[in-house]
């Protein structure tokens, strides 16, 4: 991948520059800024109304295949769409688990039948995606799932028992993409399947687990005789961890630059009030903003870095060394933000503000609350360390259950 911008690449930068600043004007203009974790519960009708208006328009699914509804854009028009999409401050997008990861499973290891059952609806944001993966026993030992579906021949349908947690946005979501057990007696990374379940039926409960943060944006999802149809299995029954993986090379990908703008947004926030408060005459607070500014432009670059040797097809974009690098840098990045902007905050980061239910936090709160998940979810920093030792070091595999 070529890193400098030619006059095609800024002239495409200046068009969308050009179609947000145009569309999100009028009533659109009040939600600038709204949603993304820690924030999911903010306006979430008028943002799914937002994002259908992008699909209306051409600008959801921008990375997929025109033969799949998608825009075809190449991988460097696509970190410009993210990048000038973050920097307009648009609302975050309601579907990020439809869009960025079961979409491109589908493209991949999907039937013509599933394709053209459920791209469409991802494209035009008209269904709303989950991912059940884990669950009470099995978060990074993901192959001890224990969530258990047989086929009901007759029916023509899968049955499902079993628990998920962490399920982001299922209270919100249409369907979910299930890891499940689909054969009797089978252990770790063996016999499970990559379901597809539509969650509003009698068979699922879903409830949601209030957070740190006052709101609830992930879920336990309860599965009790749950059902879908037979051929919504992704891949071969038995065979859903090849599916489950592929789909996790996913996650690391090119919307995470638009991420790093993002950052660079809140870190500019986070200076910003340590010039009203003060705090930026101290001069460690001073030192640790500007640290903070080098690693983003690092982390920038190396990301991009990553994805041109994922593309080049010199890095695997499932779990290679530089997803985990890249995560690891920008999860611990955001955290150490999130405790600079508390520091800078000093003594008004300890009061919550009494308006809101249950109780309202400003953004650097929810910075420094939300922040502690992100050396969690995808895969822990620990994870990150183990495959990198693993599988880039060459060094000893820790030992594993049965
Ligand atoms: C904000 C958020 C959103 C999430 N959304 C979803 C979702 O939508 N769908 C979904 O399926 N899941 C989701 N998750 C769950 C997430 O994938 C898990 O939290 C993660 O995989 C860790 O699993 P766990 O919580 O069970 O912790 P555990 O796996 O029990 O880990 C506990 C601690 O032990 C460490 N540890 C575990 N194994 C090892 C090892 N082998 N070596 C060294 N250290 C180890 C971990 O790093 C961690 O510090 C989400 C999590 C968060 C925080």
């Amino acid at each position: 991948m070529n890193l400098t911008e030619g006059p095609e690449d800024r002239a495409f930068r200046s068009e969308i520059r050009e179609w947000l600043g145009d569309h999100l004007a009028g009533d659109w203009a009040s939600l600038r800024g709204l949603g993304g974790p820690g924030r999911e519960h903010q306006a979430h009708d008028e943002r799914l109304a937002w994002n259908r208006h992008l699909a209306e328009h051409g600008w959801t699914a921008v990375g997929w295949p025109v033969e799949h509804g998608g825009r075809g854009l190449s991988l460097w028009q696509q970190v410009i769409f993210h990048e000038e999409y973050a920097r307009s401050d648009a609302p975050a997008g309601v579907n990020h688990l439809g869009e960025q990861l079961l979409g491109p499973t589908l493209i991949a290891f999907g039937t013509p039948e599933q394709q053209r059952r459920f791209l469409p609806e991802i494209v035009a944001v008209r269904e709303l995606w989950a991912q059940g993966y884990s669950e009470p026993g099995a978060g990074s030992d993901l192959a001890n799932v224990q969530t258990r579906a047989r086929l009901d021949e007759s029916a023509g349908e899968w049955v499902i028992d079993g628990q998920k947690v962490w399920t982001s946005l299922a209270h919100l979501s249409d369907w979910c993409f299930v890891v499940a057990r689909t054969e009797g007696g089978s252990t770790r990374h063996h016999g499970l399947s990559f379901l597809l379940v539509p969650l509003r039926q009698d068979g699922v409960e879903v409830r949601p687990i209030e957070q740190l943060t006052g709101g609830s944006e992930f879920n336990e999802v309860f599965f009790s005789g749950a059902r879908t149809a037979a051929d919504l299995v992704v891949g071969e029954p038995g065979r859903g961890w090849g599916v489950a993986m592929g789909l996790l090379g996913f996650e690391r990908g090119v919307s995470t630059l638009g991420q790093t703008v993002g950052f660079a947004r809140e870190l500019d926030s986070v200076v910003t009030r340590a010039k009203q408060n003060g705090a930026i005459d101290d001069p460690v607070v001073r030192d640790r903003l500007a640290t903070l500014k080098a690693e983003l432009a690092v982390i920038r670059s190396y990301a991009l870095r990553a994805l041109a040797l994922v593309e080049g097809g010199q890095d695997s974009a499932a779990g290679g060394g530089a997803g985990s690098i890249f995560k690891l840098a920008w999860a611990g990045w955001h955290r150490t933000l999130g405790e600079v902007a508390m520091d800078v905050a000093g003594r008004d980061g300890l009061l919550a503000r009494d308006s809101g239910t249950p109780y309202d936090l400003d953004d650097h709160q929810r910075l420094f609350l939300f922040s502690r998940a992100d050396t969690i979810y995808g895969g822990s920093d620990e994870i990150q360390r183990n495959i990198l030792a693993e599988r880039v070091l060459g060094l000893p595999r820790e030992p594993k259950g049965a």
